[in-house]
């Protein structure tokens, strides 16, 4: 099988490229300005059946399959970066809670998550604790049937108006995963403004303050929290964050050949300047190879092929790093014009940044991508 889209998936992804063209691209430069994603918005991704795309169908969902899921991101993410972002936080929290929530955790959330009722957010990250996720702080702590949570969580996207909080903290037996409602007494959120991307997806400082938690709201055994809760959830967030920069090389690309087609210097269209035209052939090459890339992790996948760990690394290693350049060079081909607030390549160049940072960022990919490496090799040794 080839890393190719059925026909059904092309039509899927005429459908979502419409979509995102109609709905999201036009606003998306006003909601980063703005610092916003206006909940017509969750609610537009909800109604249209996309907010629970991946979830099964027994649950409320689409039942997507992976490539499905990821050719969404891609749209989403050629459009605004901030939208596709909610879409990751989102999926990621359902997938977590479909691989280890109990049939009654997934009878209760699955539903409310698919149906867009609730949006889920991942609170891992701490002040003291990033891409070590292990080191968090939080304290989690039995009282009778309940826990009880303390702690302070940041950079959670879309916590500020997020319903559904999959928290990871520090309970006797170590790392453990629960699940916190918004309105559980004791929960504060503090939007932080002014970041350099993603900048409508409303990330927030989360505060728990002697949050009382049902003991049934904890997601798979005590001590699993890292290692398995949250090891599913960032599996599939580098997927579709990996897809999400195919949808930023794939903007930069278009940005960057319409305007070096329209803009003139020295008595001619800077189209003909070989330079800009070696941008551009980067741009072009790297948008073919990290969807081709993102295809194949789609593919494997959707086949339970153990070998898509490796892939869904590389792939969103390759594509994030590759849409930094891209959006590097189109702020370069776009001159003055490509730092003012005109022309959305300004937008593309902060968003890259954030890409290369979340869901792992490029230096712990590459670093985990050549203990790949160095186990193939030795796998293929021993089967000599
Ligand atoms: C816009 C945005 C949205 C986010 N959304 C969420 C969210 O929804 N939920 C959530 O929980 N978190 C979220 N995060 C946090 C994100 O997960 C962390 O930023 C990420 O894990 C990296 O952690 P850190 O920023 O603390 O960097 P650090 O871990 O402190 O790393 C700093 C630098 O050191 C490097 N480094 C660290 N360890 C190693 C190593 N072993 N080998 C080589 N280099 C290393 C890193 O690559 C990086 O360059 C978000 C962050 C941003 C910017």
């Amino acid at each position: 099988m080839t890393a190719t889209p059925t026909a059904g998936r092309l039509t899927a992804r005429e459908e979502f490229r419409a979509f995102a063209d109609r709905h999201i691209a036009p606003h998306a430069d006003a909601w980063h300005r703005a610092q916003r994603t206006p909940p017509e918005v969750v609610r537009l991704l909800a109604d249209e059946g996309l907010l629970g795309l991946p979830v099964p169908r027994e649950y409320g969902g689409g039942g997507g399959d992976a490539v499905t899921l990821g050719l969404l991101a891609g749209e989403l993410g050629r459009a605004c970066s901030s939208v596709r972002s909610l879409l990751t936080v989102h999926t990621m929290v359902a997938h977590a809670i479909q691989r280890w929530g109990s049939r009654s955790q997934r009878e209760t959330w699955l539903p409310r998550l698919a149906a867009g009722e609730i949006v889920g957010a991942l609170a891992v990250s701490e002040p003291g604790a990033g891409s070590d996720a292990a080191a968090v702080t939080t304290r989690l702590v039995r009282d009778g049937d309940d826990w009880v949570v303390n702690g302070h969580k940041k950079w959670t996207t879309y916590g500020e108006t997020a319903g559904l909080f999959l928290v990871v903290g520090r309970s006797e037996e170590g790392p453990t995963a629960l699940l916190v409602e918004r309105d559980a007494p004791g929960v504060r959120t503090e939007l932080i403004e002014d970041m350099i991307g993603i900048r409508a997806s409303m990330t927030a400082n989360v505060y728990f303050d002697d949050v009382r938690v049902p003991g049934g709201h904890v997601l798979a055994r005590p001590g699993l929290g890292v290692s398995h809760v949250v090891g599913a959830a960032l599996d599939l967030g580098r997927y579709t964050v990996g897809w999400g920069c195919v949808g930023i090389l794939d903007a930069c690309l278009e940005a960057s050949v319409d305007y070096a087609s329209t803009r003139e210097q020295f008595g001619s269209l800077i189209k003909e300047h070989q330079l800009v035209r070696r941008m551009i052939s980067s741009m072009y090459t790297d948008a073919r190879a990290a969807r081709l890339l993102c295809l194949e992790a789609g593919r494997l996948r959707d086949e339970r092929d153990p070998g898509a760990l490796a892939a869904t690394s590389t792939a969103k290693y390759f594509a994030a790093t590759a849409a930094g350049r891209a959006a590097a060079d189109a702020v370069q081909i776009h001159g003055a014009n490509g730092c003012g607030p005109d022309y959305p390549v300004q937008r593309y160049l902060g968003d890259s940044r954030v890409m290369e940072i979340i869901e792992g960022s490029a230096q712990l990919h590459q670093v985990g991508l050549a203990e790949y490496a160095f186990q193939e090799r030795g796998l293929r040794r021993r089967q000599r």
